[in-house]
């Protein structure tokens, strides 16, 4: 008979968590301080070319660059292009460069390859999403709200499930506590701006959720790039026909669900399965 086999995400869980919130600005530093109390990892768009613009409101400012590798370690840093323009209407001669000149200063100042987008105002075009390709960028992220759990289809138009001000935010990350069948994989992909929380005044939206969904041993707390890399990775073992063993040829292990056990795939071996 066929062994029942699904690729799980690390450690065995079936639940991941991400974050992704954009542009860099000051309130990031009270974000980055609640999530790294609670153990969530968020991806933080940022745009390299905009760091002296100066603003009226305080919370409009954008942190230093000088100040994102200590800031955002253990979360993970990624483009948001330059300059932050409404991309799908510029020329498309400077889409390639919006990207690449972006991911070019960040990994200039943070020596880690950035592969990572949100698009700005969440415009993007077919055209668009051929520049983020040709610019090695592994995902983009969209603003259009899928209010579900599932995996995306597609990396470089990536529907986040929500944004935080979402009138059901509190029941749908609810619900994903909840979540329970394992033959599923489930992602709860939240998104927004630190700067929103301070102009509103309404931090406990983030508090509440952070102290909910924070801590639980059957959710991955992931970037986006690791949940990308994570199931790409997966996707490249090789499994015998009859389920009897898998080849891991990555550098990082891999889980797999085998029946009702969940089975370790050591990197670089053969595990009988
Ligand atoms: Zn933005």
């Amino acid at each position: 008979m066929l062994k029942k086999i699904y690729t799980q995400f690390p450690g065995g869980k079936h639940k991941v968590l991400t974050l992704s919130y954009d542009d860099g600005k000051v309130p990031d530093r009270k974000l980055v301080s609640i999530l790294n109390e609670h153990g969530i990892k968020c991806t933080f768009n940022v745009n390299s070319g905009l760091e002296k613009l100066s603003f009226k409101e305080s919370y409009e400012e954008r942190i230093p660059m000088s100040e994102y590798a200590r800031l955002y370690a253990g979360h993970e840093i990624a483009t948001h292009t330059v300059t932050h323009p409404t991309i799908a209407r510029s020329p498309k001669e400077q889409m390639v460069l919006q990207f690449i000149e972006d991911r070019r200063a960040l990994e200039e100042l943070l020596k880690v390859p950035v592969r990572g987008n949100a698009y700005p105002n969440g415009s993007f075009s077919d055209e668009v999403v051929e520049a983020a390709r040709a610019s090695g960028i592994a995902y983009a992220r969209t603003i259009k709200a899928t209010k579900g759990y599932d995996l995306p289809t597609d990396y470089l138009r990536w529907n986040p499930t929500c944004h935080h001000s979402d009138p059901d935010f509190e029941k749908i990350y609810t619900d994903f506590l909840d979540l329970h069948k394992t033959q599923y994989l489930y992602l709860l992909y939240v998104w927004g701006h630190s700067y929103e929380f301070e102009r509103d005044g309404n931090w406990e939206i983030i508090e509440k959720f952070a102290k909910k969904v924070g801590g639980k041993d059957d959710i991955w707390y992931a970037t986006n790039i690791e949940i990308v890399d994570y199931l790409e990775a997966a996707n490249r073992v090789q499994v015998a026909v009859d389920g009897s063993f898998a080849y891991n040829p990555n550098a990082c292990s891999i889980f797999f669900q085998v029946e009702n056990d969940t089975v370790e795939l050591l990197p670089g071996r053969i595990t009988e399965l």
